[in-house]
């Protein structure tokens, strides 16, 4: 079975959709206003992303899916499975390959918020041991 996380969040100010998944990333990239907690932790993304790689299907239900779908992609861009460590050079690399590809011509504020997911992504999936 896939595993999902339904939780959708928005900024109370401005509307704005984003997930904070870490102390770092409570801040909205869109107004700057801070979220009181951290939703849905990186760790509980990189895990239900690496579920559903082996699962093998995935569908968005929620906000947090976006982000485990986008997890998803870059766990599988750095190699996972046959690799399951990387340096932290190579994931500052990957993270730049990642988001040098994305068009933020509508969304230049979310670059930060999306560079620092990508890097946490890496983080929690291969720099930190089993
Ligand atoms: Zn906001």
């Amino acid at each position: 079975m896939s595993t999902h996380i339904r939780v959708n969040f928005e900024c109370p100010c401005c509307g704005e959709n984003f997930l904070p998944f870490d102390d770092s990333q409570r801040l909205c990239p869109k107004c700057g206003n801070v979220a009181s907690e951290v939703i849905v932790p990186i760790a509980k993304i990189v895990s239900a992303a690496k579920e559903n790689i082996a699962f093998g299907v995935f569908s968005i239900l929620s906000l947090a899916d976006m982000y485990i779908d986008n997890a998803i992609d870059i766990i599988l861009f750095a190699g996972y499975p046959q690799r399951t460590s990387i340096s932290q050079e190579e994931a500052e690399l990957i993270c730049h390959e990642v988001i040098s590809g994305r068009d933020f011509s509508n969304s230049e504020h979310q670059r930060a918020h999306a560079t620092a997911f990508v890097m946490a992504v890496l983080k929690e999936a291969f720099l930190k041991k089993a």
